[in-house]
């Protein structure tokens, strides 16, 4: 069952749930053993924390933040899609969070990197939690401030200038980019 099939069954509150859910199972999984000394690991029962009876290291829940971005230029918006995408769907940019990186950064770095632009005025838009498997996605909005779109052929392959009367196929509307999309239409 795709996601957005599933977010459409069970409604918010029950994906949310599951999606926690899910995270935590997998986080249990992988952290059986410590990671610094090999011992087994220790539930504690006060917090959510795997702890080492004979090191101490504690293991948080693994959160790993994302960073998306629609980029807009007078009336137009960019959108590109990546190899593993469905046929035709045009999305936002979007891309890990590195270590020692603000979420700002982040955003600038990544659009340089994927379609060679420059960006200003990036906005927070809003976050997601996105537990597969382990995600949260922050989303922003920016401006045009120069360059030509270039991709990068290992990420990208196809990125260019939408209007909101001629867009591509769109991500499925549970996704936090499919809501960051249509508030950059509203934009222009
Ligand atoms: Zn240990």
């Amino acid at each position: 069952m795709t996601v957005g099939r599933l977010y459409g069954r069970a409604g918010a509150e029950a994906f949310a749930l599951a999606g926690r859910a899910t995270q935590l199972l997998d986080w249990q999984k992988n952290h059986r053993y410590c990671g610094g000394c090999g011992t087994p690991t220790e539930m504690k029962s006060a917090e959510f924390a795997m702890s080492c009876p004979a090191c101490g290291l504690l293991a948080f829940p693994r959160i790993t933040p994302a960073v998306m971005v629609v980029i807009l230029r007078g009336d137009e918006l960019l959108l590109a899609r990546s190899p593993h995408f469905k046929p035709g769907v045009f999305s936002a940019l979007a891309g890990f969070v590195e270590a020692g990186e603000t979420l700002e950064q982040c955003v600038i770095r990544e659009v340089r990197e994927e379609v060679g632009i420059e960006i200003t005025n990036l906005r927070f838009f809003r976050s997601q939690s996105w537990p597969f498997p382990n995600s949260l996605m922050v989303a922003f909005l920016a401006d045009y401030a120069g360059g030509t779109i270039t991709p990068d052929p290992q990420e990208i392959e196809a990125a260019q200038w939408f209007s909101r009367s001629a867009l591509p196929l769109l991500p499925d509307p549970v996704s936090i980019s499919r809501h960051l999309i249509d508030a950059a239409c509203q934009q222009i």
